[in-house]
């Protein structure tokens, strides 16, 4: 039976980056790639943080020529409803960055990563979808459906939302829905998007247009189900004009290209992120709508810290609580996301009138009021770098203040 310190079940995009992560870490690394699901037609936004750390693994120059900067963020209220909030943009030259982050294909990826994977010794790759696992004091036993067992200290279950790993390691899951898909395409456009990205918040949801290199772009477009399965069917003709029209002819003429395809929206979240010998990462341990660019972001920060966890002395065994670990470590951060993003895709939903009127009021704070702006900004591309910083910068005003006020009392003794 071969033996390994971690095995990686899921060769997704989550999977893939931890089980690279963690034999760049030192450890020795089975990764089990089950049956590939269809072509994915998606885009991922990933966020400065995530960026840093694709250039870590030294990703990011085989990912830079597929990626297109995203430099200002702005959100525009398309609803028809009688409190309608203001645009608001959000420039990353504000708060010193080039971009806050970059949209890429996920295919792309997959394609960079597939290459990196198949390059790197500390990772065997195993065409196989895991059957059975069996856990035990020392690891875990698996049993994969080409008759192979594997055996490792440590396992991560990167298996996607119906997690066998999770299942097994006997966590349940809180799941929801919405009365939403997102309708997911590229499109090419006349006009240059300078590296812009705008979403028009919609009574059906919110319709968000970002940035592909060139002069295409994506579109995550969030209606009720069935009129995601009547767009996605239309000619592409017709539904470049909805798009064009949609997009108030922001971008110029649109042509959309072929592969538009429907993913219904619902919420998943593991009650524990971590047990004992196994952690859970990407969707198997977090889902939500695709709101504000997280689910990945998210999952990266998993991998992120099963590298502080597993890979901080790669020469000592695993121990059998890393799980419970990663658990307490991830809890605040996958807890807030999901909540931030839930209430955000309810608040456009809602026709309930104070609803409406926090939303657009929460606009208008963030419109008027830079350094807000400025800390929501930070917080996007890197949890607790915003809010986080929050006490220090108000230490640090109020600090401001009273050596200003001390300054000015000083100089009337001085004065006097
Ligand atoms: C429309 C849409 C747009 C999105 N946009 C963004 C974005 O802009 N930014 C962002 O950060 N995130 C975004 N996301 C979220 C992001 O796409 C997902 O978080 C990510 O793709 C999930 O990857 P995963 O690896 O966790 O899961 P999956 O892609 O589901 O991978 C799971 C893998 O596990 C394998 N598997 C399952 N069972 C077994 C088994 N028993 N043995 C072996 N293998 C197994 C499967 O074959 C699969 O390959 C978006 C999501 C949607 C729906």
């Amino acid at each position: 039976m071969r033996q390994f310190d971690i095995a990686v079940i899921g060769a997704g995009l989550a999977g893939s980056v931890a089980a690279l992560a963690m034999a760049r870490g030192g450890r020795s690394v089975v990764l089990v790639a089950g049956p590939r699901s269809g072509a994915d037609g998606r885009t991922t936004a990933l966020m400065d943080q995530s960026i840093g750390f694709m250039a870590r693994l030294g990703l990011w120059d085989e990912i830079a020529p597929f990626a297109a900067g995203l430099s200002t963020m702005q959100i525009i209220d398309g609803t028809k409803r009688l409190l309608r909030a203001p645009p608001v943009s959000f420039r990353s030259a504000e708060i010193g960055i080039d971009a806050f982050g970059y949209n890429m294909a996920n295919r792309d990826l997959m394609a960079v990563l597939e290459k990196a994977l198949a390059q790197e010794p500390g990772v065997s790759l195993v065409q196989a979808e895991a059957q059975s696992l069996a856990f035990d004091d020392g690891g875990v036993t698996i049993a994969l459906d080409s008759g192979e067992t594997l055996f490792a200290a440590f396992v991560i279950g990167a298996d996607g939302r119906n997690s066998k790993t999770r299942e097994t390691a006997g966590v349940s899951v809180r799941r929801w829905s919405y009365p939403q898909s997102a309708l997911v395409l590229n499109f090419a456009h006349t006009v240059p998007h300078h590296n812009v990205s705008t979403e028009f918040h919609t009574e059906t949801g919110p319709f968000t247009q970002v940035p592909l290199p060139g002069q295409r772009s994506s579109l995550v477009w969030v209606v009720e189900p069935a009129e995601a399965t009547r767009l996605a069917a239309l000619p592409l003709e017709e539904l470049s004009r909805l798009v064009e029209t949609r997009m108030q002819s922001l971008l110029g003429k649109v042509s959309v290209e072929e592969g538009a395809q429907c993913w219904p929206l619902s919420g998943m979240t593991a009650l524990r992120y971590g047990k004992g010998r196994a952690a859970f990462i990407g969707e198997a341990a977090h889902a939500f709508p695709p709101i504000g660019a997280q689910g990945l972001n998210l999952s990266l920060r998993d991998v992120m810290a099963l590298e502080d966890i597993l890979c901080a002395d790669p020469q000592r065994p695993i121990a059998a609580d890393a799980g419970d670990v990663f658990d307490r470590r991830r809890r605040v951060d996958v807890i807030s996301r999901t909540a931030s993003v839930d209430i955000l895709n309810r608040s456009l939903l809602s026709s309930f009138l104070p609803v409406q009127m926090l939303r657009a009021a929460g606009l208008h704070l963030l419109k008027s009021v830079a350094p807000l702006r400025h800390l929501v900004m930070r917080e996007g591309v890197e949890p607790g770098r915003g809010f986080g910083s929050f006490p220090a910068l108000l230490r640090e005003k109020i600090g401001r203040q009273a050596s200003g006020r001390n300054g000015k009392e000083q100089a009337g003794y001085g004065q006097d």
